[in-house]
């Protein structure tokens, strides 16, 4: 028996992480098995689905490159079907008018879900009333749709997370009331928390696959990071390709206690994937963040202190354009003598025979002795002057990647504004 899986958003909002978490699991699955994972697009709710938040859902799937094998499919578009089998539930009295809703008839006993994850739940069925599978216009319900686009779908894995689970008894009844005799085998994922033990959400930092796109994070990275929420390989694994996790995935080792978000790990996380990629491929990935062109030599002195691509622009945008300068900054470095190191360091480059990090580094150590301070008092005036702040990548491989004329020019301003003030 080959794998079916779905990835069945609702498209009533972005693409949540833990949504991204529920497709990547399903993925791995038919990935790692040679199945189908069929996209599946729950728009019953007619009110709060449009076809923008699809249109994210999807973008962020592409992001993430998680590719799937049927669909899109759009259940309103399989409602004529719904209909044909809400007819025969009432033709055969197993659900019935009520002020024109139609209500399926729920059993005396129990149900019990088999839940790979979760174990074996027991529901008592007098806790669940007649349940609406129709309105009285006679569209079709979530619960109805569900079971019938599973069956018809085939699908043998339904991986979804854990606020499903109470959904889970109604969906097997109508299942049951349909004469379904193939159960698929439900896996609920464990709920999603910030690192303060609340459920996830903006407060925590990104909580959609958009936003942490917007935040400089890569795919990768991301897809890495939540393969490990709620699911680990060992006590030790971190760093997992994705023919890693294609292999290694398994339901059987997903966790039942709550998955927690926590945006500084992935951060870290991000750092680590985006220093092993090389210079090329970097600065593909800053240039299309920035949407600027020719940062290779920026891209390349920032590396070791960038962790997201966002980082890039606030630490390395001077060597594109001037940055306006941090007022704070100003304050702190442009005071005592500033100004005639500033100068005496402006006159050493400007006489230097080659600009490069080793003969600028010579040159602006001279003046550090020539004015007998300490190496900062000349280094941060100088930073300042080409950055705008006193964070910048290595200050001698920033004005050689600089140039001399652009350096000098960004100096003269400083020394004018300097005066000015
Ligand atoms: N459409 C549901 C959701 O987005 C998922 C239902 C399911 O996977 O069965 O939460």
């Amino acid at each position: 028996m080959s794998i079916r899986v779905r990835f069945a958003p609702s498209p009533t909002g972005a693409l949540h992480i833990g949504g991204a978490r529920t497709a990547l699991y399903n993925w791995l699955l038919a990935r790692g098995s040679d199945g189908t994972l069929v996209l599946r697009i729950e728009d019953t709710d007619r009110e709060r689905s449009t076809p923008e938040n699809v249109e994210q859902i999807l973008d962020a799937l592409r992001w993430l490159e998680l590719d799937w094998d049927e669909g899109p499919i759009s259940q309103s578009d399989r409602a004529d079907r719904h209909r044909e089998e809400i007819a025969r539930l009432v033709a055969e009295d197993k659900a019935y008018l009520d002020d024109g809703a139609v209500r399926l008839r729920v059993p005396e006993g129990q149900t019990t879900v088999e839940d790979v994850i979760r174990g074996t739940v027991t529901f008592e069925n007098e806790t669940i009333d007649d349940f609406v599978i129709a309105r009285s216009d006679g569209s079709p319900l979530y619960n109805l749709a569900v079971a019938v686009d599973d069956r018809d779908m085939e699908i043998t894995h339904v991986v979804r997370g854990d606020d499903h689970l109470s959904n889970t008894p109604r969906q097997l009844m109508v299942i049951e009331a349909l004469g379904i005799d193939r159960l698929p085998i439900y896996a609920h994922l464990p709920l999603m928390h910030g690192p303060d033990g609340k459920k996830l959400s903006k407060r925590h930092g990104a909580a959609s696959v958009q936003e942490l796109r917007e935040a400089g994070y890569l795919p990768e990275a991301v897809r890495n990071y939540i393969a490990l929420l709620g699911w680990g390989y060992d006590a030790e694994s971190t760093f997992f390709t994705t023919e890693e996790l294609i292999e290694r995935f398994s339901l059987e080792r997903v966790s039942r206690s709550p998955a927690v978000f926590d945006e500084q790990k992935l951060r870290w996380m991000n750092g680590r994937y985006l220093r092993e990629l090389d210079g090329a491929e970097l600065t593909r990935r800053v240039e299309s963040f920035t949407g600027r062109t020719g940062l290779g030599p920026a891209v390349e002195i920032s590396r070791e202190k960038m962790q997201t691509l966002s980082e890039f622009w606030p630490m390395a945008g001077f060597f594109v354009e001037a940055q306006p300068y941090d007022e704070r900054a100003w304050a702190k470095v442009m005071k005592d003598g500033a100004v005639e190191r500033l100068g005496l360091a402006r006159a050493a480059l400007a006489e230097l025979a080659s600009f490069e990090p080793e003969p600028i580094e010579a040159a602006l150590r001279a003046v550090v002795e020539q004015t007998e301070v300490k190496p900062r008092k000349v280094f941060q005036p100088v930073r300042l002057a080409i950055s705008g702040t006193t964070i910048s990548p290595g200050i001698f491989e920033s004005l050689a990647v600089l140039g001399r004329d652009t350096a000098l020019e960004r100096i003269d301003a400083t020394l004018a504004r300097a005066k000015d003030s």
